[in-house]
């Protein structure tokens, strides 16, 4: 057995997070390092530890991650903007290995990203 990731036990509430959405898929919580005004986590209840070990199984719910992202920007107010990021390697900024959807909202970004 490996040990769960840090977002299995958010999950599973042994670790305490401010959920604003979850489904049978997914769960959202905000970021505890919020790097915008709204920073929120979309995060898969199956963990895949990053988007590149994806396989053709995991497009239903690859796909899901988006329309949610989507619908938790319309709940909390930012539909119109919002900011995508899915980092895949440490190397680019991963730091937790289970896949994850950053939406980030509520201030301008820059293009290209830093
Ligand atoms: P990444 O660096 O892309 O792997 O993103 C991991 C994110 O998880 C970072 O933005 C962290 O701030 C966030 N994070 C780490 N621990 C927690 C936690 N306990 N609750 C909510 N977010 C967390």
């Amino acid at each position: 057995m490996t040990e769960p990731t840090l977002f299995e036990k958010i999950i599973d509430r042994e670790i305490p997070a401010d959920f604003v959405y979850e489904d049978e898929v997914c769960v959202a919580f905000r970021d505890v390092n919020p790097q915008a005004p709204t920073h929120v986590l979309i995060v898969p209840r199956q963990p895949l530890d990053r988007v590149a070990n994806a396989e053709e199984g995991d497009q239903a719910m690859l796909g899901h991650l988006l329309l949610v992202a989507g619908k938790v920007a319309e709940q909390l107010g930012c539909r119109e903007a919002f900011r995508l990021v899915i980092n895949n390697g440490a190397e680019v900024g991963q730091s937790v290995f289970h896949l994850h959807v950053h939406l980030l909202a509520g201030r301008p970004f820059g293009w290209p990203p830093g």
